[in-house]
């Protein structure tokens, strides 16, 4: 744990290999364990001849690729702190970062190059732009593996140092830049690691984002420390990622509830061989028992695991053991770390701990919780109380076994006349009709004054004639009259960040 997290990462890689680490799922370009140990060596030595120097920022700025993990682990290796950009940012969202982080590097991929040039001129500050693979007039890890520069000697201090800078995906508000010592993510690695290992023989395919921390731990981190094959995909698209647990034969999925949506109900589904797979985790959004459930029933998988987390608790704080699959109760996020405490509080009367089977707001405390957010104390501090307890903003209830159940963001309920409506519940209700692909639900007021759900609807193609009436009817005979849609539109998607996430705020500016 008080590694670097190069070395806690990559630390058995020469042992490994030639076993594959990291096999690009679109053109089969493989790099052993021991080529991503040497490679990544070679790339910090570069970097820091060019003049990255610890504390330093270095964006990364890449869909998944291959090189990612490298340009990753060189760069923290050289005593930068990493932050990880959503490769679909604009120019002026990814400037937007630069500036708030003050990174001093950029690393992209040549097709993104035009986006970062534009940001780092947006932004200042950015010394230089290099890129993965090769680009005119900009200097390439390709060309840096050939460096003969000395390897740095950066004395690293595990405990103070920011290894990585995500930013929270900005859901609720405008991202923030989290602040995770190479402790903190070393800690959270080997808490979650006894309770979902991943082994030599494992086939994890990376579709999840490796900007976003739950990508960066369950599909980089945790893999690649235990000598597992890594199959990167650069997005999500349904043949592509069918195709890719085909033709490489893939053991274990993360990924979030659209993906589980779409392979419990997509056609296309049928068409592949999928029986590689041996398990199935979840996680970054709430996932519903009976979509679980059709999933993994209709893969003949054990039931879908979830786990549950946050950016700022870098991240993961529970998780359904890989053993415990078969028996966890449908619906839950798992049990609780070790190392960790929690806590259920009283919505209405805060600071009040609630029984098991109560609903209130998650609390953690534990030493995974972030350092901060950067360049915002006063942020840090309504999140993180003086005792270190992290308010997660999350409604949720313990059974009597410890298993946590996540209800909904305490922001997202819908307060109807004093009744409180979880979207979540809606959501996973509205997806049992079969002619119902994909749903969304917010609240809204009415003319009354009434804050009432709002559903979003996208219709499975088989069911084009699926009205408004008849979607509100259906959950109406499904739940008590307060919890009712008051009304339904009709959309062609739901606007989803890359980590899976209804963005309910896109959904209210377009009303
Ligand atoms: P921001 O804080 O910027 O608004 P965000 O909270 O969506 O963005 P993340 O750190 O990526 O950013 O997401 C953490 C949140 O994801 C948790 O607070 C919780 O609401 C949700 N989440 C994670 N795992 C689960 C899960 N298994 N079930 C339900 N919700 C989950
Ligand atoms: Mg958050």
């Amino acid at each position: 744990v008080d590694l670097p997290i190069h070395d806690a990462v990559l630390g058995g890689a020469a042992a490994f290999g030639d076993t594959p680490a990291l096999i690009d799922g679109t053109d089969g370009t493989t790099l052993s364990y021991e080529q991503v140990d040497r490679f990544h060596r070679r790339v910090a030595a570069a970097l820091a001849e060019t003049g990255v120097r610890k504390g330093d920022v270095l964006a990364l700025h890449s869909p998944n690729t291959v090189a990612f993990p490298l340009a990753f682990y060189a760069a923290t290796r050289a005593g930068a702190s990493v932050t990880t950009v959503h490769p679909l940012a604009t120019a002026e969202e990814f400037a937007k970062q630069l500036k708030d982080s003050a990174a001093r590097w950029i690393v992209t991929v040549s097709p993104l190059l035009a986006t970062a040039r534009r940001a780092a001129e947006l932004a200042g500050g950015v010394q230089e732009i290099l890129v993965c693979d090769s680009a005119p007039g900009h200097r390439s890890l390709v060309d840096m593996l050939a460096s003969t520069a000395p390897e740095p000697s950066v004395a690293i201090d595990p405990a103070e140092d920011v290894a990585a800078l995500p930013y929270s995906s900005g859901t609720t508000g405008t991202p923030k830049g989290v602040m995770l010592t190479h402790r903190q993510i070393a800690t959270n690695l080997a808490q979650l690691e006894p309770l979902m290992p991943a082994a030599p023989g494992d086939r994890v395919l990376a579709v999840l984002p490796f900007f976003h921390i739950y990508g960066l731990t369950a599909l980089m981190n945790a893999p690649l420390r235990l000598g597992a094959t890594v199959v990167v995909l650069p997005r999500f698209d349904l043949e592509q990622f069918l195709a890719a647990i085909q033709n490489h034969r893939i053991t274990s999925l993360y990924v979030a509830p659209p993906i589980v949506l779409a392979l419990a109900k997509h056609p296309l589904v049928a068409d592949y061989d999928l029986s590689s797979l041996k398990y199935i985790v979840s996680a970054a959004a709430p996932l519903d028992a009976r979509l679980a459930a059709a999933c993994s029933r209709r893969l003949g998988l054990p039931p879908v695991g979830q786990a549950y987390g946050m950016t700022e608790l870098s991240p993961g704080t529970h998780v359904v053991p890989l053993d415990a699959m078969a028996d966890a109760p449908p619906g839950t996020v798992g049990k609780l770390i070790a190392g960790t405490e929690m806590r259920i509080v009283s919505l209405t009367d805060p600071g009040k701990d609630l029984p098991a089977d109560e609903s209130g707001e998650i609390l953690i405390r534990g030493p995974q919780i972030m350092k901060g957010y950067l360049g915002r104390p006063d942020a840090t501090a309504a999140l993180i109380d003086e005792e270190g307890w992290l308010h997660t903003g999350d409604v949720g209830h313990v059974d009597t076994d410890g298993w946590l159940f996540v209800v909904d963001r305490v922001k997202e309920l819908i307060k109807y006349k004093g009744f409180q409506v979880a979207p979540a519940e809606l959501e996973a209700l509205l997806l049992t009709h079969p002619g119902i692909a994909d749903a969304a639900v917010i609240g809204e007021y009415n003319d009354d004054g009434n804050e009432v759900p709002h559903a979003f609807v996208v219709r499975q193609p088989a069911a084009p004639g699926l009205a408004e009436g008849e979607i509100m009817m259906y959950v109406a005979e499904r739940v008590a009259p307060y919890k009712r849609v008051r009304k339904v539109t009709l959309v062609d998607a739901v606007p989803r960040a890359a980590s899976g996430k209804i963005l309910r705020r896109q959904l209210r500016e377009q009303q």
